[in-house]
C-alpha cells in the first residue's frame, strides 16, 4: 500500500543546511505499528527527510483511517 501526499509545494522546497534542491523518494513510515512507503521530500546531500506539515498534522489521521479501512 502507498500513500498519496500533496507534493506539488516540494519542488520548491530546498534543504536548510545543504542548499540544495530535495528529491521526492519513497520512504517507509512507520506508524501505529504498520511500515508503508511514503513519497517525501529527502535532500539527496544529507538524506534529511523532511516531513511536511500537513503530513506531521492532519495527513497522518487519514492515514490511520486507511489503515483501519483495509
Ligand atoms: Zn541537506
Amino acid at each position: 500500500m502507498s500513500v498519496k501526499l500533496d507534493l506539488s509545494d516540494a519542488a520548491n522546497w530546498v534543504c536548510a543546511d545543504c542548499q540544495v534542491a530535495l528529491i521526492i523518494k519513497k520512504v517507509d513510515v512507520s506508524y501505529l505499528g504498520s511500515s508503508f512507503p511514503v513519497d517525501m521530500p529527502v535532500c539527496p546531500q544529507c538524506g534529511l527527510v523532511f516531513v511536511p506539515e500537513a503530513l506531521a498534522l492532519g495527513k497522518m489521521a487519514e492515514v490511520e483511517k486507511t489503515l483501519e479501512d483495509k
